[in-house]
C-alpha cells in the first residue's frame, strides 16, 4: 500500500485546518508521492495521475484519534455497565487475557477497518499484552498511520496470572517490537512505549520505561487521571503522590508522555506540564460511559498543553467515529464552560491539527498544506444533514453534523484506502468473519 505516483483530488471545499483555517471553495489537491504538492482551484491533471471526484464536497485532513485500543474491539457489548476498576477487573482484564494471535490480529483489522471508514487516518494504539505482535501486525497491514506498541503490565489487583508478566520479560519484548515495528509500513507505523496505568505497573516497570524513552528516543503512552477513585488508589499505592507527581518522580515527565483522559488533572500542575512534552487526549465518549467526568479541555489547552481526541476502546464508547467524539467534545465544553467557548474549528482542531500536535507529528498531518503527508477525508456532500445555507461556516457544519456515514473517500500518505465508500485495500466480509469468530472465541475462553 505505498504511495506511487500522483493523487488529484478534484473541484472539493477544503478545510485546509491550517493556522488561519483557511477554507479554499472549488479547489484541487494534488498529491505527489505521498506528499500535498499543490492546493488550488484548475490545477492542471498529470498524465495517469488517480483523480478521485470531490465536486461540491467538503475535503479535510484525515482525523487523528489520539487514544484507542484497537486489539479490544471484539470486546464490544461485553463490558457494559461498570465503573473503570470494576470494569477492567471483572471483564477486560479476563477479555485481554484469552486473546490468541489470531483473535488479536482480527480484533486489530476490524477496528482499522472501522476507522477507515469512518475518516480516521492516524491511531495512537495502546495495544494489548500477550500477543501484542498479532495486533500490530493488523495495525501494520491495514494501511492506517499509527503510533503504536505493547501494552505494558506487571503488577496490579485483580490483574490476571497472564497479564502480570515480569518486569524484565515485558520490557524486553518491547524492545524487540520497537525494533520490528517502528518505522514498519513504509514508516507509517511509530513504536511507543505503552505502560498501561499507574495501578498495573511497578515503580520499577515505569522508571525502566523512562530510561527506555530516552535512550531509544521513543513517546510513552499512558492513561492517568481517569477517575476519582483511580487516583486514590494510586495515592494509596505510591506514598500520597498523584499520577503526575509519581511520574515526575519516575523520570517519566522527562519523556515525550501522552496521557489518555486527565479528566481530574489538578490545576497546579497545568504550568510544569506545558513547559514539558506533554499531551493530554481527551475520551468524551468513554468518560461519559463509565462516569468518570468531563475534562476541563478548555483550560488545559489555555494552559497551553495540547489536547488530542480519541474513542478509547470499543466496549467503553462503543464506536470508532471521530466525528462523534468531536462532537461530543463541543457539547460538553457547552455544558462545562459556556455555548462557543469550543467552536467547531477548535474542536475539528483536537481532531486534526492539534491531534497531530499531541503526538508529535504536526509537521507531517492534521492539515492539508503543502509538504504535509497526503492524508485526507473527502465528506459526500449528497447527505441530507450537510445541507448548508451560504455563509453557514463549513466547520460548524462538520462538527456538529458529520458522522463516520458521511465518509465518501479516504487516502493516507496520496494512497486512497476508501473509495466511495468501500474499503480498497482490506477485505470486509473476511474482516468480519474471522472477527465473529474471534468474538466467541475469546468471550467463551474467558467464561463469559
Ligand atoms: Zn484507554
Amino acid at each position: 500500500m505505498s504511495a506511487t505516483g500522483d493523487l488529484l483530488v478534484r473541484g472539493g471545499t477544503l478545510l485546509t485546518l491550517d493556522p488561519q483555517a483557511r477554507v479554499l471553495d472549488a479547489s484541487d489537491l494534488l498529491a505527489r508521492d505521498g506528499r500535498i504538492v499543490a492546493l488550488g482551484a484548475g490545477l492542471e491533471q498529470p498524465p495517469e495521475a488517480r483523480q478521485l471526484d470531490a465536486r461540491g464536497c467538503l475535503v479535510l485532513p484525515g482525523l487523528v484519534q489520539g487514544h484507542v485500543h484497537l486489539g479490544q474491539t471484539i470486546f464490544r457489548g461485553l463490558a457494559e455497565d461498570r465503573r473503570l476498576l470494576a470494569w477492567l477487573r471483572e471483564r477486560i482484564w479476563p477479555l485481554e487475557a484469552a486473546h490468541d494471535r489470531d483473535s488479536a490480529y482480527w480484533s486489530g483489522l476490524l477496528g482499522a477497518a472501522e476507522c477507515l471508514l469512518g475518516g480516521t487516518t492516524t491511531v495512537q494504539d495502546i495495544g494489548i499484552g500477550p500477543e501484542a505482535a498479532g495486533l500490530l501486525e493488523a495495525i501494520a497491514e491495514s494501511g492506517l498511520r499509527a503510533v503504536a506498541g505493547k501494552c505494558l503490565m506487571d503488577d496490579g489487583d485483580g490483574l490476571p496470572a497472564r497479564l502480570a508478566e515480569s518486569t524484565a520479560a515485558c520490557l524486553d519484548e518491547t524492545e524487540a517490537l520497537a525494533e520490528r515495528f517502528h518505522g514498519a509500513a513504509d514508516g507509517r507505523l511509530r513504536y511507543a512505549l505503552n505502560p498501561r496505568f499507574a495501578l498495573s505497573c511497578s515503580g520499577e516497570l515505569l522508571g525502566e520505561v523512562a530510561r527506555i524513552a530516552e535512550r531509544r528516543g521513543l513517546p510513552v503512552h499512558t492513561h492517568a487521571l481517569e477517575q476519582r477513585d483511580e487516583t486514590a488508589q494510586v495515592r494509596a499505592r505510591y506514598g500520597g503522590r498523584d499520577e503526575i507527581e509519581l511520574f515526575r518522580d519516575l523520570g517519566l515527565l522527562d519523556s515525550d508522555l501522552r496521557i489518555a483522559h486527565g479528566v481530574w488533572l489538578p490545576r497546579r500542575h497545568y504550568g510544569e506540564l506545558a513547559r514539558r512534552r506533554f499531551s493530554v487526549v481527551h475520551c468524551p465518549g468513554s468518560n461519559l460511559k463509565l462516569g468518570s467526568g468531563i475534562a476541563r479541555i478548555c483550560r488545559i489547552r489555555r494552559a497551553g498543553i495540547p489536547v488530542g481526541i480519541g474513542c478509547d476502546g470499543p466496549p467503553c464508547n462503543n464506536r470508532l467515529d471521530a466525528f462523534e467524539e468531536v462532537r461530543l467534545a463541543a457539547r460538553l465544553q457547552a455544558l462545562r464552560e459556556g455555548p462557543g467557548s469550543l467552536p467547531g474549528v477548535e474542536a475539528l482542531r483536537l481532531a486534526t491539527s492539534e491531534g497531530a500536535r499531541a503526538l508529535g507529528l504536526e509537521s507531517e498531518i492534521g492539515s492539508l498544506e503543502v509538504g504535509k503527508l497526503a492524508d485526507l477525508v473527502v465528506l459526500d456532500d449528497r447527505r441530507p444533514e450537510l445541507l448548508r445555507a451560504p455563509g453557514v461556516d463549513p466547520h460548524d457544519a462538520v462538527v456538529f453534523g458529520a458522522a463516520a456515514a458521511c465518509v465518501r473517500h479516504v487516502a493516507i500518505g496520496g494512497s486512497v484506502v476508501v473509495e466511495e465508500g468501500r474499503l480498497l485495500g482490506l477485505d470486509e466480509g473476511r474482516i468480519r468473519r474471522e472477527a465473529a469468530a474471534a468474538a466467541a472465541r475469546v468471550a467463551r475462553r474467558a467464561g463469559f
